[in-house]
């Protein structure tokens, strides 16, 4: 995509200087779109940003890799953070304000308070990584404290964090309006992760059985399956018969929730986790 004329890119790490900085905006008339992110920026990030765009005046990205949505043996201490290269792609979508708070600052000395959604946040993703949603639920009310923005950004490819922060802001009456965009993908049909980065050329290639199960599954419901357990065993088989991908589990749940269901019939999104070697990848569609 070619790049946006672009006006300059403030970097703010101050929570209180990014407060004043967006108050400003919106004293000044304008509104602002608001897009949370861990950095390592592909097109899947730069997809929100031109959605912000593309529906408010001005766009904030944030870029903060939150401890506390790691697990003790999780990535965090490996995660990419190519600073410089990110500012570079945001600067060239029109995005305007960066927020890349300090963690000393975002979890000061003492630090004790922690959100939890509630059952959204249990199963799935939730019971793979535990203490993950609180750690998410947490930071992203921190980050919409600091960005008092109208509106928020975030992937369809993270669809229970979606539903996570839905609750939330839900639950507590958050002045902010939740988008949820669609997952982008690789030409060959993975899609796209800061974590791709870790696979091996022959992991990548075994990587493409997620997507290409969900592809499978779309192809079987619209040919009248309608047995949640045959489509599931349908996936589990095509991914094994591709090899080294190691299923953590298959939702085939009602969209829009994390009820799993029997039958296929209304709207429904089918989720899957899996590791590839150490790097692990979820990814999901909507059928209906
Ligand atoms: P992360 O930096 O991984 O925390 O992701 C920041 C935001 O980008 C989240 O709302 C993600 O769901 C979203 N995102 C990540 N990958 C994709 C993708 N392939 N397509 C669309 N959104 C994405």
């Amino acid at each position: 995509m070619p790049a946006a004329p672009t006006r300059s890119l403030q970097v703010i790490t101050g929570v209180a200087a990014m407060r004043a900085a967006v108050r400003e905006l919106e004293r000044g008339g304008e509104t602002v779109g608001f897009v949370p992110t861990m950095g390592a920026l592909h097109e899947g990030h730069l997809s929100l940003v031109d959605a912000a765009a593309a529906e408010c005046d001005r766009v904030v990205a944030s870029i903060f890799v939150n401890p506390t949505q790691f697990g003790p043996s999780e990535d965090f201490t490996k995660y990419p953070r190519p600073l410089e290269r990110d500012l570079d792609l945001l600067r060239g979508r029109g995005c305007e304000l960066a927020f890349v708070p300090e963690a000393a600052e975002m979890y000061p000395d003492g630090y004790g308070t922690s959100i939890d959604v509630g059952p959204v946040a249990v199963p799935w993703e939730g019971a793979a990584r535990p203490g993950h949603f609180a750690g998410v639920a947490t930071v992203v009310l921190k980050l919409f404290e600091c960005v008092p923005a109208d509106r928020a950004y975030f992937g369809r490819k993270d669809y229970q964090q979606t539903l996570v922060v839905r609750r939330m802001a839900a639950d507590l009456n958050l002045p902010i309006d939740v988008r949820v965009c669609p997952i982008v993908r690789d030409a060959d049909g993975l899609a796209l992760s800061s974590r791709n980065v870790y696979l091996s050329p022959d992991e990548r290639r075994r990587a493409l059985a997620l997507s290409q199960s969900l592809r499978l599954a779309e192809e079987i419901i619209s040919g009248g399956e309608r047995d949640a357990l045959v489509v599931r065993e349908r996936m589990l088989a095509l991914i094994a018969s591709v090899g080294g991908v190691g299923v953590e589990y298959v939702a085939i749940v009602r969209d829009g929730t994390v009820e799993e269901v029997a039958e296929i019939d209304g709207p429904l999104t089918i989720a899957v986790a899996a590791r590839v070697g150490t790097t692990r990848l979820i990814d999901n569609v909507l059928i209906g």
